[in-house]
């Protein structure tokens, strides 16, 4: 990462606005008409018909979970999962899918292990992780290895 400006773009006029990364936590606004731009600090849900847009909203890095509500290796990551997408807050989104709920998003993206993660830089997948890791730590380790901390 050279660059120190996040891309986001604005829910409310669809302008990708460049934001410094240290205006983030100050309720950045967006450049053409002023509305808050959200900045996720926990993971968002995904279904079929927000994932798209979710995705699109924020262009830099995104980890994508699939999980299900039976799968005890879900639960067992799931605190490191939101404990990332507040630390990371700014530069990494995390979208999880149900894939019960969301059985089409599941098969679009092969996924036949839950939980699965996917990573994604500027739309472009980069990793991914079929099954829980052995350790929580590890998901946090792939995670900077593969999005390396400016
Ligand atoms: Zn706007």
């Amino acid at each position: 990462m050279t660059s120190d400006k996040i891309i986001v773009r604005c829910a409310a006029c669809r302008t990708l606005n460049n934001v410094p990364a240290e205006k983030l936590k100050a309720r950045p606004l967006c450049g053409q008409c002023k509305a808050g731009l959200s900045v996720p600090h926990a993971p968002v849900d995904g279904t079929g018909a927000t994932f798209d847009r979710e995705f699109g909203d924020w262009p830099e890095a995104v980890l994508v979970e699939f999980w299900a509500k039976w799968c005890g290796y879900c639960r067992m990551v799931e605190p490191v999962v939101n404990e990332l997408a507040d630390w990371r807050a700014g530069t990494l989104k995390i979208i999880r899918i149900d894939i019960d709920a969301e059985p089409a998003l599941a098969k679009r993206f092969k996924v036949h292990a839950t939980p699965t993660f996917i990573l994604f830089r500027k739309g472009d997948q980069v990793a991914r992780m079929d099954g829980a890791p052995k350790e929580k730590i590890e998901l946090v380790q792939w995670v900077d290895h593969h999005l390396p901390r400016p």
